[in-house]
């Protein structure tokens, strides 16, 4: 491999000969230390012909080990600084910078430009920590489809998309993300591989997308679990009854459920929330 980029002393020149000090308005910080980035780019590319997004890919830390690995990586990056570096330090004909924030790119359209047909779309990402979940759910509401998401985030958000029934981070977010994904972590990341170091420790996790579920009208689903856990400290009955004008339908709904109305949203698994949605579809609609 080339000379490396994620490492302090390279970063560190590469800053001072283009002059692009980090921007903290941007999330910047960037990874110093070369394992981190080709753990990471190991876990998110599991063959040369997928089609590799990049959010943010700053100096190239990570870009660098993506285009070893794929023949084709597209990053989109706010800083108007930076795609001269990336284009002068890496270069590779196979990697397009696209000038771009991400939270106003049309994920589909980009998708349906780039994608050659059968090809398997991941996106990898160092995050910038200040968009994370706007980022991701914009991800998880894509409909075209996408095989696999692998990104460092903040350790407490991560723990919030690994947490399981009864833990305290689990919420609403846990159970809309495991209806569409299969979420692991790949590896917990000091702050001290960071320049400049955040003051938080991070987590690398991936989302590989599964099609188990296939429910009609989705939105209406996820709006039923989030009322489910507006007041994490009432029961599921006192927050499920705010959807109907009939308090007596809604704790009917939940006994046909085999749910007891007395328990926390926190106490029920993705597939309790599944089969009350689906006794309750008519009357929520
Ligand atoms: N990938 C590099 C690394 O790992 O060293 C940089 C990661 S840094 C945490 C986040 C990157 O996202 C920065 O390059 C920042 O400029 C970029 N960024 C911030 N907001 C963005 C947005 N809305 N759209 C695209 N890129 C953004």
């Amino acid at each position: 491999m080339d000379r490396p980029i994620a490492t302090i002393k390279r970063t560190k020149e590469i800053q001072e000969k283009y002059n692009v000090f980090t921007k903290k308005s941007y999330g910047q910080n960037f990874i110093i230390e070369p394992r981190v980035v080709e753990k990471i780019a190991d876990a998110a590319i599991k063959s040369k012909d997928e089609l590799v997004f990049e959010i943010g890919p700053g100096i190239g830390a990570l870009t660098q080990c993506l285009t070893m690995k794929s023949d084709q990586v597209i990053a989109f990056e706010i800083d108007d600084r930076l795609p001269e570096v990336l284009e002068n330090e890496i270069g590779y004909d196979h990697l397009k910078i696209v000038l771009k924030d991400i939270l106003k790119v049309d994920i589909n359209e980009e998708i349906k430009k780039y994608r050659k047909p059968d090809q398997k779309v991941v996106f990898a990402s160092n995050l910038p920590y200040y968009i994370t979940t706007p980022i991701l759910f914009k991800l998880f509401e894509a409909t075209e489809p996408i095989e696999r998401i692998t990104v460092m985030m903040q350790k407490e958000v991560a723990d919030r998309f690994l947490a399981s029934q009864n833990d305290k981070e689990y919420n609403a977010l846990s159970v809309i993300t495991q209806y569409r994904c299969d979420i692991k972590k790949v590896m917990d990341v000091s702050r001290h591989v960071f320049w400049p170091s955040p003051n938080v420790d991070s987590a690398v996790v991936q989302f590989t997308f599964h099609h188990k579920y296939n429910l009609k009208d989705e939105e209406l689903f996820f709006k039923m679990v989030k009322a489910c856990f507006v007041q994490r400290r009432k029961t599921i009955y006192n927050n499920f009854q705010t959807l109907f004008k009939d308090k007596e339908e809604a704790l009917q709904l939940l006994e046909k459920a085999q749910l007891k109305s007395s328990i926390r949203a926190q106490q029920c698994t993705l597939e309790d929330f599944i089969r009350l949605y689906e006794v309750s579809y008519e009357s929520l609609c």
